[in-house]
C-alpha cells in the first residue's frame, strides 16, 4: 500500500471538499467532479489498500459486494434504479486514481456511451 494518501483518502479525511451522498464505516460515495452522465457518483472504500477491483475482489469480496449494494441504492435514490457500474482498471483503460472506486452512471445515458 502506498504511504502517500490518495486523492480519495484526502476526500474521506475532509482535507479536500466533495459532495458526499453516502457514508458508512467502510465506504463513502461522492459526486464525480467531472460528470459523464446526468448522475455520476463514485463509490469508494475507505481503505486505499486495494488499487483496483481485481485486487479488491481477491482481498475483500464482501467489501466489493457492499459497494455494489450501495451503488444500487444510490441509483434508486438519484435515478430510476437503472445504472451502469464501471471500474476502470489500469492507466490504459482510463484509470487515473489507483484507489479502487466504482463509477455509478445513471439518469439517461447515451446508448453506446462508455463514460
Ligand atoms: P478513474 O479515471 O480513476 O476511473 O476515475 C477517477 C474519477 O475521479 C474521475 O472521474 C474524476 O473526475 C474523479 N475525480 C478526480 N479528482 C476528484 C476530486 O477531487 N473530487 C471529485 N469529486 N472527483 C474527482
Amino acid at each position: 500500500m502506498s504511504a502517500e494518501p490518495s486523492i480519495f483518502t484526502r476526500i474521506i479525511n475532509r482535507e479536500i471538499p466533495s459532495d458526499v451522498v453516502f457514508e458508512n464505516d467502510h465506504l463513502i460515495a461522492i459526486r464525480d467532479i467531472a460528470p459523464q452522465a446526468p448522475v455520476h457518483l463514485l463509490v469508494i472504500p475507505k481503505t486505499q489498500a486495494y488499487a483496483n477491483v481485481s485486487e479488491l475482489a481477491a482481498g475483500d469480496p464482501a467489501l466489493l459486494a457492499d459497494m455494489v449494494a450501495v451503488a444500487r441504492d444510490l441509483a434508486f435514490e438519484h435515478a430510476n434504479g437503472e445504472y451502469r457500474l464501471v471500474f476502470n482498471t489500469g492507466a490504459t483503460a482510463g484509470q487515473t486514481v489507483f484507489h479502487v472506486h466504482a463509477h455509478v452512471l445513471a439518469g439517461g445515458l447515451e446508448e453506446g456511451s462508455l463514460a
